[in-house]
C-alpha cells in the first residue's frame, strides 16, 4: 500500500464531501436551537448608528426591511425604491428598460399608491419631473440620498421601539457566543504559512464551510510575530469587500490564535499560471482578475490600508471562480495624512503617493507573470543574485518578449512599471479602471457580483498540494506564557465577526428558521400585533 497516498485520498475525499452540504439534514438536527434573551448591558453598548444597524449589518438590514414592509405605504415605498433602484443599476438591455418603467410608474406619479410622497424640496421636484428623457444616475442618486435621509428619521426611530429591534438584539447577544474549536469540524491542510497551517473547516450547525490560518503561540513569541497578527486580524475584519478575504471569526486555543476567513478551495493565481497545463493564463481571465485585484487594491487603499504583499500566489480563486486578496500580513494602516490641506510639503504629499504605488508596481510584475510565465526582471526558475535582479529593477526597461502581450496589456504594464512613483498609473490620482485594458469590463456590474467568471473550478477538484506535504517536522520548544500573553490572546479573540456571521446565518437558512413565527413561540408579528 501506498499509505500517504491513501492518507491524502481519505482526506480529499472527506473536504469534497463536507463541501456538498444537505441543508435538510442540517436542519433536522437543530431543532433545539431558539434565539437568546438580549442581556441589558449589551444594548447599551451596541452601536446604534443608522448606517451599522439598517445598512452594513446584514441581519439589522433584513429586520429593518421586515419592519418597514409591515408599516405604512409611506414605508413601503421608501423600501422598496433603493431596492429597485439597484435592480434597475444592474440590469441590462431589454430588462434594463423594464426596471426604468417600472421605477416611473410606481414611484414617481402622485396618483400611485407608492409615490415617494416623503420628499421634499428639490428631492421632490426632481422625482415629479422623473421621464424617460432625464432618466439618469446622477437624478436618481439624489432621489436615494433623500430617502436614506428620510429613513434614518423617525422610520428609524419607531424601528428602534418595534419588536423588530428587541429581535436585532437578541441576534446580537447570540453573536456573542464564545467560540472554541467544537465549533468547527476540521478538514484537510490546504496549505503552509510561515506561523503554521491553513485548513479546511466546517460549522458544525450551518454547514458553512471556511478556511482556517492557525498561528502557533510559541513560535509567534519566539518569533515577535504577535503585533503582525494582531494587525492582520484588525485589517481582515475591517475589509468588507467581494475581491479581499473576508474574517468571519478569531478565537484561540491552548497551542493557536485562530483566524477563519472565507474558504478559497479554486488554488491560488502561481499555482494556475505554472502548474495547470500551458503556462501563463489566457486573456479574458487575465482581465477578469485583474479587474477584481484591481477593485481590491482600491478598496484596501481607500481604508488607509497598503497591501505590500501583491503577487499571484497571494491571490486566491474561490469555488465559483472569482478571486480574492489574501495574507494580510505585510498590510500596514497608513497614519491619516498628518497636516492641513494646503500646508502640507510636497515631501509629505509625495510620501503619501510613494506608499500606495509599490501595490500598483506589483500589480504590473503580476500581470506580466500572469501572461509570460516568468517576472519582467527575472526569468522562471533563473539563478541570480538579488543585487542583480535589484539592478535590473532600478535601470533595465521592461522587455515584452512573450508572443501573448497585446497592446492594451503591454500599456497598461509599462504604466504600473515606471520607475518614477509620482508617473505610475495609480499613484497620481488617476484610476486604473479606466484603462482601455479594461474595457470589457463593467465594474459596477463587476464589484456586486453579478459579471460571469470566465473559469470555473472543477468541483470534484481539490486545487491543493497533497497533505504530505505539509508536514511539520521542526521542533517548537515549549514557550511559558506570561499575563501579557494571555492579555494579546484574549485581545485577538473577538469571536464572531459581525458582518460575516451574519451573512452565514442567512445564507444557511438560520436566520429564517428563528425568524419565522411558525416555528418560534414569539415572532415578531405576534409580538406586534
Ligand atoms: P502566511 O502569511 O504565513 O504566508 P498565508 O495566509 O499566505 O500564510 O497562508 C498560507 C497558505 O495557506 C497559502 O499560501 C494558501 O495556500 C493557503 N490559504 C491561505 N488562506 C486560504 C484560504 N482563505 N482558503 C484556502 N487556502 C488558503
Ligand atoms: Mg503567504
Ligand atoms: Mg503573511
Amino acid at each position: 500500500y501506498d499509505l500517504v497516498g491513501l492518507d491524502n485520498l481519505v482526506a480529499n475525499t472527506a473536504y469534497l464531501r463536507a463541501q456538498q452540504v444537505d441543508y435538510d439534514e442540517l436542519r433536522k438536527r437543530r431543532v433545539s436551537l431558539t434565539l437568546p434573551k438580549p442581556k441589558n448591558s449589551s444594548g447599551l453598548l451596541l452601536d446604534r448608528k443608522y448606517e451599522s444597524v439598517c445598512e452594513q449589518q446584514p441581519i439589522g438590514r433584513k429586520l429593518f426591511q421586515e419592519f418597514l414592509l409591515a408599516s405604512n405605504p409611506q414605508y413601503v415605498a421608501a423600501a422598496e425604491f433603493p431596492e429597485e433602484l439597484s435592480h434597475w443599476r444592474f440590469a441590462e438591455d431589454e430588462a434594463r428598460e423594464k426596471a426604468k418603467r417600472s421605477i416611473l410608474a410606481k414611484f414617481c406619479q402622485p396618483e400611485s399608491k407608492s409615490f415617494l410622497s416623503y420628499l421634499t424640496g428639490e428631492a421632490a421636484e426632481i422625482c415629479k419631473n422623473l421621464s424617460n428623457k432625464n432618466f439618469d444616475e446622477e437624478a436618481l442618486e439624489q432621489i436615494k440620498e433623500a430617502t436614506r435621509d428620510f429613513l434614518r428619521g423617525k422610520p428609524f426611530l419607531e424601528f428602534m421601539k418595534s419588536p423588530f429591534f428587541y429581535r436585532f438584539l437578541q441576534w446580537k447577544e447570540y453573536e456573542k457566543q464564545k467560540i472554541t474549536n467544537k465549533y468547527f469540524y476540521e478538514f484537510r491542510t490546504l496549505g503552509k504559512g510561515g506561523f503554521g497551517e491553513v485548513c479546511a473547516v466546517q460549522v458544525k450547525y450551518t454547514g458553512q464551510m471556511y478556511a482556517c490560518k492557525k498561528l502557533d503561540k510559541s513560535r509567534l513569541k519566539k518569533k515577535g510575530g504577535e503585533r503582525f497578527a494582531l494587525l492582520e486580524k484588525q485589517i481582515l475584519e475591517k475589509v468588507n469587500s467581494l475581491f479581499i478575504v473576508n474574517l468571519a471569526y478569531s478565537y484561540n486555543d491552548k497551542t493557536h490564535l485562530c483566524l477563519v476567513m472565507d474558504l478559497m478551495n479554486g488554488g491560488d493565481l502561481k499555482f494556475h499560471i505554472y502548474e495547470l497545463g500551458e503556462r501563463g493564463i489566457r486573456m479574458e481571465r487575465l482581465i477578469y482578475y485583474t479587474a477584481q485585484i484591481t477593485t481590491g487594491i482600491l478598496h484596501l487603499h481607500s481604508m488607509d490600508v497598503v497591501y505590500r504583499d501583491m503577487k499571484p500566489e497571494n491571490v486566491l480563486l474561490d469555488a465559483k471562480g472569482q478571486c480574492r486578496l489574501s495574507d494580510l500580513g505585510l498590510a500596514v494602516e497608513q497614519h491619516k495624512r498628518a497636516g492641513t490641506t494646503g500646508y502640507m510639503a510636497p515631501e509629505i504629499l509625495k510620501q503619501e503617493n510613494y506608499r500606495i504605488s509599490v501595490d500598483w508596481w506589483a500589480l504590473g510584475c503580476s500581470i506580466y507573470e500572469m501572461v509570460a510565465a516568468r517576472l519582467p526582471f527575472k526569468d522562471f526558475r533563473e539563478k541570480v543574485h538579488n543585487e542583480e535582479v535589484t539592478r535590473r529593477t532600478l535601470e533595465d526597461e521592461c522587455k515584452f518578449e512573450h508572443k501573448n502581450f497585446d497592446d492594451p496589456t503591454k500599456d497598461l504594464i509599462s504604466r504600473f512599471l515606471r520607475k518614477k512613483q509620482l508617473h505610475r498609473l495609480g499613484s497620481r490620482g488617476e484610476d486604473p479602471r479606466s484603462h482601455r485594458f479594461f474595457q470589457s469590463i463593467n465594474f459596477h456590474r463587476l464589484e456586486a457580483g453579478l459579471v460571469e467568471p470566465p473559469w470555473v473550478p472543477k468541483s470534484n477538484v481539490v486545487y491543493a498540494r497533497n497533505t504530505d506535504e505539509f508536514r511539520d517536522n521542526s521542533e517548537v520548544e515549549n514557550i511559558k506564557f506570561d499575563a501579557k500573553d494571555e492579555k494579546f490572546f484574549n485581545e485577538f479573540s473577538t469571536g464572531a465577526v459581525s458582518v460575516r456571521w451574519q451573512k452565514e446565518m442567512i445564507d444557511s437558512g438560520v436566520f429564517d428558521e428563528l425568524n419565522d413565527p411558525k416555528l418560534n413561540g414569539h415572532g415578531c408579528e405576534s409580538v406586534w400585533t
